[in-house]
């Protein structure tokens, strides 16, 4: 069988799972196309091709159906899907699917309207839009480098349920809420409400690293490309109701990593069942005094 046939086996293999007409090229890379119904501006679907087009792997963005599909049957089953992992472990898979992702997640920013300020999320934790952008019933919270590139979104549904793009970059990128090229100091907090409720009591640029764990990856990329006059200060959550305070624990952990400050709100508040973790919460809280 030559190439040509086994891009053929492979194109019929997509357009049968995912139900549009695909872009099959033998190169290695993330290619978008079409989502079935949508316009062609719409590229929610993707397929990536071996050099020697033997095994794609595809998938919906939106729906998040992937698949791995093979050209040729002269290798066994077990041989193909060991290969298939290996593409799919590989570093270089990663960083093509988070270019892909980002993509996706700049076309989906794009084509959205401005955030409803009456958003369920927005009016719960009594905060603004801002420069949010909503996308059907969910709010957008763009992810960022230092540069300003957009990686990733994070989607908060109405009841407040946090989904990032499948696949796409989470690590070091970050929202932003207010100017960071003028801010001094600069704030990280771990979530979006507690960094617009900071930044907005402040009118400092406040980050949203959206993870405990991403602070450290955050806090460094930020020290590396900030002015080394600016200061650097966490706002921890004080997650004093989990066993090792997380939230706490991971903000002075990357506080020490790049000799920053850290302010944490004192918890509990008076209500002897407070779940208060963040500044948020405290400002939302009637037991805080
Ligand atoms: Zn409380």
């Amino acid at each position: 069988m030559d190439i040509k046939e086994r891009l053929n086996i492979l194109a019929q293999q997509i357009s049968a799972a995912l139900k549009t007409e695909p872009m099959v090229v033998p190169d290695n890379q993330f290619h978008r196309f079409a989502a079935p119904g949508k316009s062609a501006k719409n590229k929610a679907c993707y397929a990536l091709v071996n050099e020697a087009a033997t095994v794609v792997h595809c998938g919906n963005f939106i729906t998040g159906e992937k698949y791995t599909f093979f050209a040729d049957s002269d290798v066994d089953d077990q041989g193909q899907s060991e290969r298939a992992d290996r593409i799919a472990e590989s570093d270089e898979f990663r960083a093509n699917q988070q270019r892909a992702i980002a993509e996706q997640a700049r076309s989906q920013l794009k084509d959205a309207r401005p955030a409803d300020p009456d958003h369920p999320y927005l009016v719960a934790k009594n905060i603004g839009a801002g420069g949010l952008t909503q996308w059907g019933n969910n709010l957008q919270v763009p992810l960022q480098d230092v540069d300003g590139t957009i990686w990733n979104l994070q989607n908060i549904s109405p009841a407040g349920e946090k989904r990032f793009l499948k696949g796409g970059r989470t690590s070091g990128v970050f929202a932003v809420i207010g100017d960071l090229k003028n801010s001094d100091p600069v704030y990280v907090a771990e979530g979006y409400a507690t960094a617009a409720t900071f930044s907005g009591g402040i009118e400092k640029c406040c980050i949203a690293a959206l993870s405990a764990s991403n602070l450290e990856s955050v806090c460094l990329a930020l020290r590396t490309n900030l002015p080394s006059h600016v200061d650097i200060c966490l706002v921890a959550d004080n997650d004093h109701r989990t066993p090792g305070n997380p939230g706490m624990t991971l903000a002075n952990a990357a506080a020490k990593t790049i000799a920053g400050a850290v302010v944490f709100p004192p918890l509990p508040c008076s209500n002897p069942e407070c779940n208060c973790t963040d500044f948020n919460d405290v400002i939302n809280c009637k037991h805080y005094t």
